[in-house]
């Protein structure tokens, strides 16, 4: 593919809530920090995207809106490697949401160079410290899958699921994470004469008829995905996914799931959603209770959205556009009982809690409906008969004497199940203990397969 034919995904103009981001100052916002700086966390890791590193000069974005600082890139990486190196809480990983070098690279022929240059910049810091690396649109721009697999991009074991690139690993106990390949089904880093490549064509060509495959032109809405620079998931994808939520729910296990696209049209611009968002979504809504977040790159601009199923999306903002003496990367701190990703320049700071209120909450809506029913069913024609309180009472001594103590037992029953699923929010340290703090006390296991 030749990069001639790439539109940009960037041209995010006006993101639902771009302003969130807006905090010009690089310094941590100290005010949701401050609640917990002083617990130690279990541990640490870092968040970073959309670096599009290339030794190439300033230009804007294809829509004009954002400069893009190839060259500072790697210096903003640097920034960001020292600040999780002397950081209170050091970090165990970093997670690398994609774009890691830009298209351009691919047409001035430096692919290889720009990729080695920006993973020294990790390297130098963070030693051997592990990075795992997830695939967007401009990975593809530059290399086949097949080179990509073989190459140090390849963070998970891909002998099932090659030539795609997902896997999940276990941060630590009742926490994993769950990578997922954005680009399985997409027209990119693939031959024009392969089955993928062409069913993908199709299903963009059915959605939008513009010359270009990347041209949105008179596409609205949630349509204005369909285009080349976005992809989707498919359903091996899609059932891998949901073994490895089951398996996690019936562990107790908690998951923050990561992929380069977003799948919440709240949470990014409709033009860089995933094809098939909403069968991914649907899948998470059933795991509501294990799913924490959903975490991406792409939308440069970035977004946040707290969904009707308690899901956190959160997109981070992109390294690349980033504004003179401004940074873009976040540190996740496991506490106990939440998690705090605390944000840095563009990025704002959010708390992922023990939702006991919500399930709380819950548990009421379910008993007014209770009541509600018994009032429409039972209660109201009797008293349309003209009956009085007193008669219903008596007639009905044997419901009131059974039926009060069994309502009673049945909230608590209930109430108790919550309580304990919204227990289950905190982390198991008690049963293992794992004090990951220098990468040598990271067990093989958490490892990256081949970084
Ligand atoms: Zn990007
Ligand atoms: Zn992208």
């Amino acid at each position: 593919m030749t990069t001639s034919t790439i539109t940009e995904d960037e041209t995010s103009v006006s993101p639902p809530t771009a302003s969130m981001f807006a905090a010009p100052d690089p310094d941590v916002n100290q005010s949701t920090f401050e609640r917990n700086e002083t617990i130690e966390p279990i541990l640490s890791f870092g968040l970073i995207t959309d670096i599009h590193y290339a030794d190439h000069d300033d230009r804007w974005n294809h829509v004009q809106t954002h400069l893009r600082r190839y060259r500072n890139s790697a210096n903003l990486v640097d920034e960001a490697c020292h600040y999780w190196l002397n950081g209170k809480y050091p970090i165990s990983f970093v997670l690398q949401l994609g774009d890691l070098i830009d298209g351009v690279c691919s047409t001035n022929k430096t692919s290889g160079s720009d990729l080695n240059v920006i993973l020294e910049q990790f390297k130098k810091t963070l030693n051997s410290l592990p990075v795992y690396h997830i695939w967007g649109n401009h990975e593809l721009y530059n290399f086949t899958r097949q080179e990509l697999l073989n190459g140090p991009l390849c963070s998970f074991d891909t002998k099932t699921s090659s030539p795609a690139h997902y896997g999940t690993f276990e941060v630590c106990p009742n926490l994993r994470i769950i990578a997922l390949d954005t680009y399985e089904f997409s027209a990119l880093g693939v031959g024009n004469d392969s089955e993928v490549y062409g069913q993908s064509m199709e299903l963009l060509r059915k959605h939008n008829q513009n010359e270009s495959p990347n041209d949105p032109t008179g596409l609205r809405g949630h349509q204005r995905r369909y285009v080349q620079f976005n992809g989707g998931i498919t359903s091996k994808q899609i059932n891998w996914l949901k073994e490895q939520l089951t398996e996690a729910k019936n562990r107790d296990e908690k998951v923050i799931v990561i992929g380069h696209i977003p799948i919440h049209p709240s949470a990014c611009d409709h033009l860089d959603l995933l094809w098939n968002y909403k069968e991914v979504l649907d899948l998470l809504w059933i795991f509501d209770r294990t799913v924490l977040a959903y975490i991406a790159g792409h939308d440069h601009d970035g977004g946040y959205f707290r969904d009707r199923k308690n899901i956190h999306h959160l997109t981070l903002p992109a390294i690349v556009e980033c504004d003179p003496n401004t940074n873009s990367f976040a540190t996740v701190h496991v506490y106990k009982d939440c998690l705090l990703i605390e944000g840095v320049g563009r990025i704002a700071t959010y708390k992922i809690d023990c939702q006991f209120f919500f399930y709380l909450i819950e548990t009421m809506r379910l008993y007014n409906r209770v009541v509600l029913m018994h009032r429409k069913q039972i209660w109201q024609p009797w008293m349309s008969q003209g009956r009085s309180v007193l008669n219903y009472s008596m007639e009905h001594i044997p419901h009131v004497v059974l039926g009060i103590p069994f309502a009673v037992f049945f909230m608590v029953v209930i109430a108790s199940k919550e309580i304990y699923k919204a227990n289950a929010y905190q982390f198991n340290v008690y049963k293992r203990r794992l004090m990951i703090r220098r990468p040598e006390d990271i067990p093989t296991e958490y490892r990256p397969f081949c970084s």
